[in-house]
């Protein structure tokens, strides 16, 4: 070892409390690789490593990743918008979907290159989602490819349950498949008023369809300020159609795509679930196509890349940790 550099790491890391930080320059990866190894056995931790220095933590970190539920482990859950073009246009949508957008498709074979890299990467939940994937007439593929070997969930507006789709979603595999469907309100006026004219009758009966036709049903509502006395209506209806509690799920306006209003997301505040879409992998699927939210262009290899996305959580949440605890305010 580097006798300089280690004597410059004893006294400057011993003079600094626990918990609290100091950057020390380096003079190229040899350096680094020194003082990674000198902070695993001396009980410190290698924070960040910059162009010309790295930060180092006085004392042990829990890693951030292992202190989550094993469910909410970035990884764990892997997103696939299959497309962006949607039949509907909602004045809340994340992802500025519509009839008219460009669809960028995940096409079958890219897809099943994406399961295939899934199966190896630790994967344990697939979440198909869009715009609205069943615009893809060839959806049923996908879901086949998917269902084979991962629970798959796949989001859908429910309206588009006809003609040749419904055919092909009839003969779809349905052990490990749920069927993720938006209604906002028990009555058109709410899920109407964001979504379009008519769009609550058509959702009503897409999810009627699908739980006669032996699919397992998830309702999903997307709710505002504006919900009002909604939630408990929502509920009564979702007893009424006898789904179970963990058959409904509330999610509240992310200030994202068509959004003027609602929760502000960052890669700093927000767990990560891994999502693929055509232009890219982002750090979450509310924000599928929020630049700030993208990390990187190529989703291969996946194993690589959810690792990426750890790590750069682990250093959001260690930092907030020493951030916090460096600034009392009494
Ligand atoms: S919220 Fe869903 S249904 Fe509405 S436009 Fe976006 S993708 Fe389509």
């Amino acid at each position: 070892m580097n006798s300089l550099l280690a004597l410059e790491l004893v006294e400057r890391v011993q003079m600094i409390p626990l918990g609290t930080t100091v950057r020390i320059e380096v003079n190229g990866p040899d350096d680094v690789d020194t003082i990674n190894r000198w902070t695993q056995s001396t009980g410190n931790t290698l924070l960040t490593v910059h162009g010309d220095s790295v930060e180092i933590l006085r004392g042990r970190v829990t890693d951030p990743i292992e202190a989550l539920a094993p469910d909410k482990r970035p990884g764990h859950r892997l997103w696939i918008y299959t497309n962006f073009s949607c039949n509907l246009q909602c004045d809340y949508c994340c992802v500025e979907a519509s009839p008219k957008v460009d669809p960028r498709t995940i096409t079958v074979d890219e897809f099943e290159k994406i399961i295939d890299q899934a199966k190896n990467s630790n994967v344990k939940e697939v979440f198909i989602t869009g715009g609205e994937p069943f615009m893809l007439i060839d959806l049923d593929e996908r879901l086949n490819l998917s269902t084979k070997i991962f629970p798959t969930t796949v989001l859908t507006n429910a309206m588009v349950f006809t003609g040749e789709r419904r055919r092909r979603l009839e003969n779809v595999d349905r052990n490990n498949l749920t069927l993720q469907i938006s209604l906002d309100s028990a009555t058109p006026d709410l899920h109407d008023l964001h979504r379009g004219q008519g769009s609550f009758d058509k959702a009503l009966a897409g999810i009627k369809f699908a739980i006669e036709s032996g699919f397992r049903v998830r309702v999903a509502a997307t709710l505002g300020e504006d919900a009002g006395e909604t939630e408990s209506e929502w509920n009564a209806l979702c007893d009424d159609l006898k789904l179970e509690q963990d058959q409904r799920v509330i999610r509240r306006i992310a200030k994202q795509g068509y959004a003027n209003a609602g929760l502000v997301m960052s890669r700093a505040s927000l767990i990560p679930e891994v999502c693929i879409t055509k232009e890219g992998v982002y750090w979450h699927p509310v924000a599928a196509i929020d630049p700030s939210m993208k990390v990187q262009n190529d989703w291969s290899p996946l194993a690589e890349t959810i690792s990426t996305i750890k790590d750069e959580y682990r250093q959001h949440r260690i930092k907030g940790d020493v951030l916090a605890s460096a600034f009392p305010c009494a």
